[in-house]
């Protein structure tokens, strides 16, 4: 059964594409599982994207049975690191190619505007480019100082199966922080995307069989946290499990694997701060607040999501956001014009404006935005550019993560009084200092209890570059070497070199 065998075309005032149908992919065929489906609408144009199978409880199992039989069989751990990168470097090709019909589908599913997809997709290719070094220089350690007769080795081998749950804010470039990693470890992988975003890790499903990569060795189930995700978490073939979505989620994962005692990396939610000193430079700090709360509508675990700013420079930041704001072309994620496009769905868009309404009704005023909006006629949901102000650090919007384009204003005075807004947050993703002091800038980053702390500037990323949070942001790393380790074993080889060991005896 191919991937792509139905084809419907939607109404006239819609985006005309066929009906994208995204069936499981277990042991290397495509199948409908148990026959059950559900369907994806554009959360911007209201119109059917997709058609999903929808799995059950047994359809997991016999992913986890697919994944465990190639594992066991060496199909893939086997092989060596060349053999691995090259065919890792195929994919990252396979990709680029597809970057249209990728970013298309990822738009349609999940709002996103069509050239901020693009970007991502290309990103992604990079990543698995990345992940593909990694394979070739996979090495453990040796020790030769244990004395004359003894050497000892630290090999890194595959942790084995891995069951990758993701979120629908990024669905391919998450994807390809989490898939190419464990598979220049040597892993074998079980993927669910979120329910809403599934179609274009279908699409990397087909590029990774086109690219040659042996069946069962990445196996993807569409459906439901319940019951596909729980059984991915409980099931004992299962070794490790790589999470990114919510905290609640993630506290629910790392319960329910405590009791195989599988590793659980998780990367969750983030209530980030830029904290801007009076001698900040406000021309590139203004620039990168906005682009930090309204990037992704501000659907990102790494949003800007609250700015904590000195005193002295409160009424000209946020008269500068509030009029660089106004700037933003939110609009039809299909329009190449467009920054920032839909919410993820309606339930969600009233939970963006939940939080706002509660910090008004507490006192808090609103700067700009504050409520849903209409793009052009299209019915879906999207939400102003909103700056709130007049907050004290303990309302749900200033300490929680909202996931919109919704920006909360603190101040601060002292470096100590800075730090200790930062780091009284449960959250412990990323961080950012804008100041022209070095010292400023250095004392923040080490005192900031973050996984990332980024310095007159925000949200760069590399694949070379470990990402992850502390505390409630979760546990491990993704990108550079780290990522890789994050999926690696340690076994200890100790060798005697001649007759030499004393009898017990
Ligand atoms: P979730 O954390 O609920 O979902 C993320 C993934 O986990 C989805 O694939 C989901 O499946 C799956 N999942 C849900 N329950 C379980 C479970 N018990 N066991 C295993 N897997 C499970 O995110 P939501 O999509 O519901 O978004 C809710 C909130 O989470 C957002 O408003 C936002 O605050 C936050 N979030 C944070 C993200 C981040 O990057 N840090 C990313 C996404 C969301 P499914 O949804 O398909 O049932």
């Amino acid at each position: 059964m191919s991937q792509h065998d139905l084809t419907l075309i939607v109404g006239k005032n819609a985006p005309r594409d066929e009906i994208n149908r995204v069936r499981h992919l277990i042991d290397g065929a495509w199948t409908d599982g148990n026959g059950e489906v559900f369907e994806r609408h554009s959360p911007a144009h209201g119109t059917p994207v997709s058609l999903i199978s929808k799995g059950n409880a047994n359809d997991a199992s016999d992913a986890i049975a697919a994944a465990r039989c190639a594992f066991e069989r060496g199909v893939w751990s086997d092989l060596s690191g060349k053999e691995r990168a090259t065919l890792l470097l195929k994919v990252a090709d396979l990709i680029d190619e597809n970057r249209p019909r990728i970013a298309r589908l990822e738009v349609l599913e999940s709002g996103k505007p069509i050239s901020q997809a693009l970007g991502e997709i290309e990103g992604a290719a990079d990543i698995w480019r990345y992940a593909a070094s990694l394979a070739r220089t996979l090495h453990g350690d040796s020790h030769n100082s244990l004395g004359r007769d003894m050497l000892g080795i630290v090999l890194k081998e595959p942790i084995g199966v891995v069951s990758i749950i993701t979120p629908w804010n990024f669905p391919f470039l998450i994807a390809s922080q989490k898939i190419p990693f464990a598979l220049a470890a040597g892993c074998t992988c079980v993927v669910k995307p979120s329910e809403l975003t599934p179609s274009t890790t279908a699409i990397l499903g087909e590029l990774l069989i086109e690219a040659g990569l042996p069946a069962g060795v990445v196996n993807i189930v569409n459906g439901f946290g319940d019951p596909v995700g729980s059984v991915l978490t409980t099931d004992p073939r299962v070794d490790m499990v790589s999470f990114t979505g919510s905290t609640a989620v993630g506290k629910t994962i790392e319960k329910a694997a405590g009791d195989t005692l599988k590793k659980v990396s998780s990367e969750l939610g983030g209530k980030n701060p830029q904290v801007l000193f009076a001698d900040a430079d406000l021309d590139s700090a203004i620039d990168a607040i906005v682009f930090g709360i309204y990037f992704n509508a501000g659907e990102c675990c790494n949003s800007g999501s609250r700015i904590i700013v000195h005193e002295d420079i409160l009424d000209e930041v946020i008269s500068r956001v509030v009029s660089l704001s106004q700037k933003v072309p939110f609009g039809d994620p299909l329009d190449p014009e467009t920054k920032v496009g839909a919410i993820i769905h309606d339930g969600h868009q009233q939970k963006i404006n939940g939080y706002v309404r509660e910090a008004v009704a507490a006192g808090a005023k609103i700067e700009i935005g504050g409520a849903p909006i209409q793009i052009d006629g299209l019915p879906g949901a999207f939400y102003g550019p909103t700056v709130v102000s007049g907050l004290t650090p303990d309302m749900p919007i200033a300490s929680e993560e909202v996931f919109g384009p919704v920006l909360s204003v603190l101040t601060f005075r002292t470096m100590d009084e800075v730090i200790s807004l930062v780091n009284d947050a449960s959250y412990g993703l990323s961080a950012g200092v804008w100041s022209e002091n070095i010292h400023t800038c250095l004392e923040f980053a080490r005192r900031a209890q973050a996984g990332t702390v980024w310095t007159n500037t925000w949200m760069d990323g590399f694949p070379e570059l470990p990402f992850g949070g502390v505390k409630e942001s979760g546990q491990g790393r993704e990108l550079g070497r780290y990522g890789l380790e994050e999926f690696l074993e340690v076994k200890t080889v100790q060798m005697r070199i001649g007759r030499t060991r004393a009898n017990w005896i």
